[in-house]
This record gives C-alpha cells, structure tokens and sequence, in this order.
C-alpha cells in the first residue's frame, strides 16, 4: 500500500472503525427489543452477557456479519501493510474507491467482473 500517504490510511481506518462501531451499535440496538432476541435451549445469559461484544458479534447475522468480517479483514490487512491492493490482479486500487469503499479487496474491473456472479 506504497501508494496511500499515511494520512490516507488513518483517514481510512478512521472510517473502517466508525462502520464497525455503527455495526455494533446496531446490533445493540436489536438486542434491546426484547422480540429480537431468542434464548435457545432456555438458558439465562445476563445482562452483562448480553451486552458483551462477543455476544453482540455473534448475534449479528447474514449481510450484517458479512461486512464485519470485511472490515475485521481490512484492518488486519491495513496492519499486515497490505490493504489497497487488489486480491484478484495486484493492481493498486486508488484512494477515491477505497474511500468510497473502504472494504473493498479488489479494483474496480475485477469487482465487476466478479459482480455477474454475486449480488454482494
Ligand atoms: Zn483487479
């Protein structure tokens, strides 16, 4: 990622971790109305528990969880020092798409190509 200054990356992973605590949030926020949440097999889980961000990541489902996983992915790749290159073609893919998508794995072209075969 020789390609982004390092006030782009901050400014990136700024915005990975806002998405990531709207995402928590969220999920917070389900699990407060009471008809969201189910206890399988009876048991009590406190409140504490509840509340708990394991509890929380584990409670987020389907798109939800898919994007947590994308942003975990990009941080750990932003520390890895590998973040901003495309996994498909090694091409460097620029500041403005990885601001406007900063989970993004891939450039532009591959993306397209690899939208045909899935709605993500
Ligand atoms: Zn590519």
């Amino acid at each position: 990622m020789k390609h982004l200054t390092e006030e782009q990356i901050r400014d990136l992973r700024e915005t990975l971790i806002r998405m990531r605590e709207k995402l928590i949030a969220s999920a917070r926020e389900q699990i407060r109305d009471p008809s969201n949440v189910t206890f399988e097999g009876g048991d009590e889980i406190d409140r504490a528990d509840l509340e708990g961000e394991r509890y929380l990541t584990f409670r987020i489902k389907g798109r939800e969880a898919r994007l947590l996983h994308k942003i975990d992915y990009a941080l750990m790749k932003m520390d890895a020092g590998t973040y901003g290159v495309c996994e498909n073609c090694g091409v460097q893919i620029p500041f403005e798409r990885l601001k406007a998508r900063p989970v993004t794995t891939m450039c532009i072209e591959c993306k397209e190509l690899e939208e045909e075969m899935e709605d993500d």
